[in-house]
């Protein structure tokens, strides 16, 4: 499980670094054009008459479509900070090349024990939208703090929050050389934010 942990984390990282991103909030669409994964809203299609129930009441899925992949994000929900956790996970999805053959509809914020491609999915959702790094230089703690400048719901604020504290304490920052990448990517927007503040 720690390696499925590794693996999401650092290709979050790797995310971030090939695709130029130097500030918060993380924009999603950026990534998804790098990685030419159609974004579509279930408003713009006819999709929730032609598919059952549990789509129209899940969060959004990633599928194939004509040899492409393409993420459908469940528009109805008005959260849009939720929104932006569904898009980064089904990103997770498509970027690391998971089986997305069957469909998975439901996104909990909650890790998934057993499912290992939903689980990888929320530690690479959570990395790239809320960068540890980028967060302990900015010396950011709670979850308010994460909600504003990270643009994310308050489950994953707090779920964020709580894992800051344990990196914190631990001193556990840029130790791997990809983290240290993605810090030194952020400089001029760290360096102007704390300005502000
Ligand atoms: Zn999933």
């Amino acid at each position: 499980m720690y390696e499925n942990y590794k693996k999401a984390r650092n290709t979050s990282w790797d995310v971030l670094l090939n695709c130029g991103i130097s500030k918060l909030p993380i924009s999603l669409g950026v990534i998804a054009d790098l990685y030419d994964i159609k974004v579509i809203a279930y408003s713009d299609t006819n999709i929730t008459q032609v598919l059952k129930n549990e789509v129209v009441e899940g969060d959004g899925f990633i599928a194939y479509s004509g040899g492409k992949k393409e993420i459908y994000i469940n528009d109805k929900i008005n959260s849009r900070n939720r929104r932006r956790f569904t898009l980064a996970h089904e990103l997770g999805h498509g970027v690391l090349n998971h089986d997305i053959g069957t469909v998975h509809y439901r996104n909990s914020e909650i890790d998934n024990q057993t499912d290992m491609q939903e689980f990888e999915a929320n530690v690479f959702a959570r990395n790239v939208l809320m960068p540890a790094t980028v967060l302990s230089a900015l010396d950011i703690h709670t979850t308010e703090e994460i909600m504003k400048i990270c643009e994310v719901s308050r489950k994953s604020a707090e779920i964020r929050a709580a894992r800051m504290e344990l990196l914190y304490k631990r001193n556990m920052f840029n130790s791997h050389p990809l983290e240290r990448k993605v810090r030194e990517q952020f400089n001029q927007f760290i360096k102007t934010y704390k300005k502000q503040t």
